[in-house]
């Protein structure tokens, strides 16, 4: 039996979650589950579609880059999952999806303004967008590069309050301690983001909610002083 079987479990589950809630359109999605201490994470294969696959089709990939367990290619961003997992230690599990509204503000190159309460539950202020990749960043290394654009991007931010991002002219990214929590954040982004881009036709005009009101909404079920709920949004919990 595969040491593995627990995180190709979690993957394949996250993972069929995607056309579920409807977060994806033919194969463009993916999740990942990384085991941390052991320095390897599960992630989908490449192009198999999601009535057929298996739980064994998971492949298990070190944060190297090689593939240890697996007989398929692993999904072709699994290098941007990588970069991501490296950077990100507290992030247990990562979903790409192009969900529509998503990739809408992301390919506009907006980001994702905190504009109600619904976004201040998930996140801790705007949804940034990456800037544009550089032609070179494109031509070599380019799944690598888009992970680092992200993390660039995410100077100053800390990944466990905005748990998710859109790559400038490509779509979402979102994490989460759990396969489950991880695709929720992405429902909840494409939620936020179906309601900005609303919120913006009727009033374009209109500002961020004032902090008082993010901070009682994000900090009321994340962070120390949270009591809303059982569980954090973005961070593996303690122990
Ligand atoms: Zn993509």
């Amino acid at each position: 039996m595969s040491s593995y079987r627990e995180i190709k479990a979690e993957c394949y589950e996250a993972n069929l979650l995607l056309p579920e809630y409807r977060l994806i359109d033919l194969t463009f999605g993916n999740v990942s589950i990384a085991d941390h201490r052991r320095g390897v994470f599960a992630i989908k294969p490449s192009g198999v579609d999601y009535r057929r696959m298996k739980q064994e089709d998971m492949v298990v990939v070190d944060l190297e880059g090689r593939t240890v367990e697996g007989s398929l290619r692993p999904s072709s961003d699994t290098p941007t999952h990588r970069r991501l997992f490296q950077a990100f230690t507290s992030v247990r599990a990562i979903v790409h999806t192009h969900s529509r509204n998503a990739v809408a503000f992301a390919q506009a190159g907006r980001e994702i303004p905190c504009l109600g309460t619904t976004h201040a539950d998930y996140f801790y202020g705007s949804v940034p967008v990456t800037r544009q990749m550089t032609p070179e960043e494109i031509g070599a290394g380019y799944e690598w590069e888009t992970g680092s654009v992200i993390i660039e991007r995410f100077k100053g931010i800390d990944p466990a309050q905005v748990c998710a991002v859109l790559v400038h002219s490509h779509g979402p990214f979102a994490w989460g301690p759990s396969g489950n929590k991880a695709v929720e954040n992405a429902l909840a982004l494409e939620i936020v983001a179906e309601m900005a881009w609303k919120t913006l036709q009727l009033n374009p005009g209109i500002s961020s909610i004032p902090p008082s009101l993010l901070d009682k909404h994000f900090l009321r079920k994340h962070g120390a002083s949270a009591y809303y709920g059982q569980n954090q949004n973005c961070e593996v919990p303690e122990g």
